[in-house]
């Protein structure tokens, strides 16, 4: 099933939650948010219903997300659940890592894939500064434990002009010491970053250019055909780090990407300030057949090119404004949305 510019419904990103243990300057800078009621959030058989039709219709990458997935009750029943299901070819997990070392054998016995840790810095008076939380060593127990558990991981790290550009050498070898491949994000303008500023952007050509003064030559890697955000890049000694310039050098053209919340709204664009309910018809019975036409009839109408059309506005300051719209409706929140 391909949508208006050509591009199949294939990666379905699921919040499970949107309640979070960190405060990340860069998505939760705010010091109250409006949290989704709890009665609405889907039980796990729900979620796994719906996935059985996602599934039916293209998807076979899925990604639990949040919020900070890990603090969803018995999350490795929901893992159990969908790891099981035909069709599926991945099945990722992005945390970041506080609770991962106590959960990540329930997780792997589940079924789970692969570990995707977010972490942006190696300081702790920095990590305390950009979460709130002095939750640096856990962090650190988390990894140690995907990489116990799974051999390897991928590390995600937003950078900051002035608050962590001058780690990235440093991560990259904290990666290769965890056999964790590195992915440096750029700082985006997405619902909750109310704090964004052009002059904050450090981007992928300000980060190739920190790492090649000090590594030499890089080397792109060619990955035809590949969907994934990340842009992959070879240093001489064979380590392999990634970029995903979303801000400053979207991959719309090729985004197979849509959010279900833990609520059952789901978006087929991170940028969307609308979405398609599907709890509704989940509660009222309908059939899998009718939620399967909801579906294709979303996704076969979906143009959503919300980065680039960021992009082309030029200029550019916080996405969604706090007061009168955050408030209003936590979907648009990125951890609502499930980054
Ligand atoms: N709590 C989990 C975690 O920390 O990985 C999952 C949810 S978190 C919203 C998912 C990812 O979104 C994290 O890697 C985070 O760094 C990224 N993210 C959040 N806000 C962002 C922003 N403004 N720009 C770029 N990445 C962002």
């Amino acid at each position: 099933m391909i949508d208006l510019l050509g591009r199949p419904l294939r990666n379905l990103r699921l919040s499970v939650t949107d309640r979070c243990n960190l405060r990340c300057e860069y998505c939760m800078p705010e010091d109250d948010y409006v949290w989704l009621p709890r009665e609405d959030v889907l039980h796990f058989e729900e979620t796994s219903g719906l996935v059985d039709v996602f599934l039916s219709l293209g998807v076979d990458k899925i990604r639990l997300t949040g919020g900070e997935p890990l603090l969803r009750r018995d999350l490795p029943a929901l893992v159990r659940m969908i790891a099981a299901k035909p069709g599926l070819k991945d099945l990722a997990l992005t945390t970041n890592g506080v609770l991962l070392a106590g959960q990540i054998d329930a997780l792997r016995d589940a079924g789970l894939g692969r570990i995707t840790v977010s972490l942006d810095t190696l300081h702790r008076d920095r990590f305390l500064k950009l979460t709130r939380f002095d939750q640096l060593d856990a962090v650190h127990a988390g990894i140690a434990s995907a990489r116990r558990v799974f051999g390897q991981l991928k590390i995600d790290t937003v950078v900051m002009r002035g608050v962590n550009d001058d780690e990235l050498i440093p991560l990259i070898e904290y990666g290769r010491s965890v056999n964790g491949e590195v992915r440096f994000i750029e700082y985006m303008d997405v619902g909750g970053a109310s704090r964004w500023s052009p002059d904050r952007i450090f981007s992928r050509h300000d980060m190739l250019d920190a790492l090649a003064r000090h590594y030499g030559v890089i080397v792109p890697i060619a990955e035809p055909g590949s969907s994934a955000p990340a842009d992959r890049y070879l240093l001489e000694d064979g380590t392999t780090f990634g970029i995903i310039a979303s801000t400053t050098d979207p991959f719309c053209s090729t985004c197979d990407r849509s959010r279900l919340t833990a609520d059952g709204m789901w978006y087929l664009c991170l940028y969307a300030t609308r979405g398609i309910d599907l709890r509704a018809p989940v509660r009222r019975g309908a059939s899998k057949e009718e939620i399967a036409a909801l579906i294709s009839g979303g996704w076969r109408a979906r143009d959503d090119r919300g980065a680039e059309d960021r992009v082309a506005l030029g200029d550019r300051r916080a996405f969604v404004p706090v007061q009168d719209l955050l408030r209003k409706d936590p979907h648009l929140e990125m951890h609502t949305r499930g980054g």
